[in-house]
């Protein structure tokens, strides 16, 4: 049985290991994909960490990674619309497909869901199989780096288009890779002013070239007061939030604007209170909880938004590795200096597009 490199997450500890494994079977109803870039999540860092929310969520071992391009190399004897040959991303929510949440346009909240490199074998390794249903296809001859980044961009893309944006102030609390993306889409849909809100420095610069008009490190100034005066008094109109930090909510929750909508995508690590009566209920404000990418509707706003010719993705991807060197990765991921990390499974790949 023909043999492929992975990186496995193999016990309930602190890392990950290079390792080898069977090239996986294939149902008949899914594809297998020889990846061509994986990209490293901040999810991925939480479980290579192993924090309390991985304890509970991860089943070591397993192969590890979700945000991925390949090119199919074999499908199921079900399989009618992905052919050999096809460069996929995916989905990484597998959903039932069946129940009254997903026959209604809302499969991304579906409470059957397992995710890709998370409760199932993932993308950091040569093959992964996927079910047909969750292959988005890409066009061909684009770098497969810009392609693996299209699953959290659709988080941007779902956080910054969950109401109206146009015309509009935005700020963005968190700038790792989702709030660069999220400061990036903003300014692509045409927001009046965003506002990226960032402790490291790195971050903010990065924000910055992705066209934040306004960059504040709340560390080193008040953020209340400055946006305030960067919005005539008023406040933002939309908050992106991606940082989950406590303190940045309930400032988020000053500086945002009466009748605003805050759109929360960061996830904070255990309750945090809140001034519900005079932050939420007078000022007459909408929270929304934003989950994973709509099915597939966030899918095409992404491609249209590719090739609106709108977005540089540039910035955003900082380092280009070789799967082998992933500790290299994680520790860019976990000091915050980074934007995007790209692993190839192989040397060859890297070099070959790495240019
Ligand atoms: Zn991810
Ligand atoms: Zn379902």
């Amino acid at each position: 049985m023909a043999k492929m490199k992975v990186v496995m997450k193999q016990e309930a500890k602190v890392g990950a290991v290079l390792s080898e494994m069977e090239i996986p079977k294939i149902g008949s109803r899914e594809v297998l994909v020889k990846v061509l870039a994986t990209s490293i999540c901040g999810t991925d860092a939480h479980i290579y960490s192993w924090d309390e929310w991985s304890q509970k969520r991860i089943k070591p071992p397993y192969v590890m990674g979700h945000e991925f391009a390949g090119e199919v190399v074999e499908v199921g004897a079900d399989v009618t619309a992905i052919k050999i040959g096809d460069i996929v991303s995916a989905e990484t929510h597998i959903v039932c497909g069946v129940c009254d949440l997903c026959t209604t346009g809302n499969a991304h909240i579906c409470k059957d869901t397992a995710i890709l490199g998370v409760d199932t074998n993932g993308t950091y390794a040569e093959y992964v199989a996927i079910p047909e249903s969750n292959a988005w296809k890409n066009p061909k001859g684009i770098d497969p780096a810009y392609l693996a980044v299209q699953e959290p961009l659709g988080n941007a893309v779902h956080t910054i288009m969950a109401g109206e944006i146009v015309g509009k102030t935005v700020a963005v609390v968190g700038c790792g890779p989702i709030g660069i993306m999220a400061v990036a889409v903003a300014k692509a849909v045409s927001a009046s002013k965003v506002i990226a809100i960032e402790v490291n420095e790195y971050r903010l610069e990065l924000a910055k070239q992705l066209g934040a008009d306004v960059v504040i490190n709340p560390m080193k100034e008040d953020p209340i007061a400055r946006i305030m005066e960067e919005t005539n008094g008023l406040g933002v109109d939309v908050v992106a939030e991606m940082s989950g930090n406590a303190i940045a909510i309930r400032q988020a929750l000053k500086y945002i604007k009466l009748g605003g909508r805050m759109s929360l995508l960061g996830i904070p690590t255990s309750e945090v209170s809140l001034d519900i009566a005079n932050d939420i209920v007078f000022k007459g404000i909408t929270i929304q909880g934003i989950v994973g990418r709509k099915m597939y509707d966030t899918w095409f706003q992404v491609k249209g938004l590719l090739e609106s010719g709108n977005l540089n993705l540039d910035p955003i991807i900082t380092h280009r590795l070789a799967m082998e060197d992933f500790e290299k990765g994680f520790d860019l991921m976990l000091s915050g200096n980074c934007g995007k990390v790209v692993l190839y499974p192989t040397k060859e790949l890297l070099d070959t597009y790495n240019k």
